[in-house]
C-alpha cells in the first residue's frame, strides 16, 4: 500500500501529476490499483507497457503461450532473442525495463472455468486481449459474477473493437452485445485471417486509456458503448449498446449463475 508519493515517483510520474485530473491523489490511486491483463499478445503488449509506464501498482498477466517468430510483427512486448520463451516471462522482461517498481503477478497457463473466479476476484479491474470466443465469454461471466469491471478489445484484419462492461452495476455485458459466438466461418483467427500489426497498437492503446480512466474515475466510461475502428477507412464509430433484459447472465431472469456452467470448447 502506497500511502504517499515518494520523491522518485514525483519525478517518474511528473507528467501525470501535473494534470489536474490526475494529480498526486490520482497517481497514488494508480499505484494502489491491481489490474489483470488476459493475453500477452497483440493487445496485451501496448496495454501492459502503458499500464506499467503509468505506474499501475500490480499487474497480473495470464498467458499459456510461448513467443513465436510470427508474433513479432505486432506483439511489441516480445523480442527476437526471446523466441521460444514463455510470453509471460518475455513480457516481464519488457515491463521491468520500463518500470521496475511495480508488482507483477505471472499466471502461466490458460484461464479456465476452474481457476478464473479465484484469479479475477483479487483484482480491481480485468482487461481482455485474448484471441478466442470461449475465453471472451468466460471472462465476461466471471467479471459479472465477481463484480469486477472489464475492458475488452478484439481485432480482425484491419479492424478493431472495444468496450467496457460493468453489468454488475449497470450497462450491458458482452453477452448482451453478442448473445452467441459467430459461426466459425466468420471468426477466423489471426493465423488464418491475418492482422495488420499496428491495428493492435491502436486498439490496445485506447484500451489502456480506458483502463486508466476507469481506475481514476475520469471522463465518460465506455460502458454502454461499443467503439469500432476501421483502419482502411480511418474511421472510429461509437455506437450505443443497451443491456438486454433477456440476457442469460445479466438479464432479469439469469440462467448463468456460476462459472461452472460456462461451456468450454
Ligand atoms: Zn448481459
Amino acid at each position: 500500500m502506497h500511502a504517499e508519493i515518494t520523491d522518485d515517483q514525483l519525478l517518474r510520474y511528473a507528467r501525470h501529476i501535473i494534470l489536474d485530473e490526475v494529480g498526486e491523489e490520482g497517481q497514488l490511486k494508480l499505484l494502489n490499483s491491481k489490474v489483470l491483463v488476459v493475453g500477452a499478445g497483440g493487445l496485451g503488449s501496448p496495454i501492459l507497457l502503458y499500464l506499467a509506464a503509468a505506474g499501475v501498482g500490480t499487474l497480473g498477466i495470464v498467458d499459456f503461450d510461448t513467443v513465436d517468430i510470427s508474433n513479432l510483427q505486432r506483439q511489441i512486448l516480445h523480442a527476437t532473442n526471446r523466441v521460444g520463451a514463455p510470453k509471460v516471462d518475455s513480457a516481464i522482461e519488457a515491463i521491468r525495463a520500463v518500470n521496475s517498481e511495480i508488482t507483477i503477478c505471472p499466471h502461466k497457463g490458460k484461464l479456465t472455468a476452474e481457476n478464473a473466479m479465484e484469479l479475477v476476484r483479487d483484482y480491481d479491474l480485468v482487461t481482455d486481449g485474448c484471441d478466442n470466443f470461449t475465453t471472451r465469454y468466460l471472462i465476461n461471466d466471471v467479471c459479472h459474477l465477481a463484480g469486477v469491471p472489464l475492458v475488452a478489445g478484439a481485432l480482425q484484419r484491419f479492424e478493431g473493437q472495444l468496450s467496457t462492461f460493468k453489468s454488475h452495476k449497470d450497462g450491458p455485458c458482452y453477452r448482451c452485445l453478442f448473445p452467441n459466438p459467430p459461426p466459425p466461418a466468420t471468426t477466423a483467427s489471426c493465423e488464418t485471417a491475418g492482422i495488420f500489426g499496428s491495428i493492435a497498437g491502436v486498439i490496445g492503446t485506447v484500451q489502456a486509456t480506458e483502463v486508466l480512466k476507469e481506475l481514476l474515475g475520469l471522463g465518460e466510461s465506455l460502458s454502454g458503448s461499443l467503439l469500432l475502428y476501421d483502419g482502411l477507412n480511418t474511421t472510429f464509430r461509437k455506437i450505443r449498446v443497451p443491456p438486454d433484459p433477456a440476457c442469460p447472465l445479466c438479464g432479469s431472469q439469469p440462467t448463468i449463475t456460476s462459472v461452472e456452467v460456462v461451456p468450454q470448447s
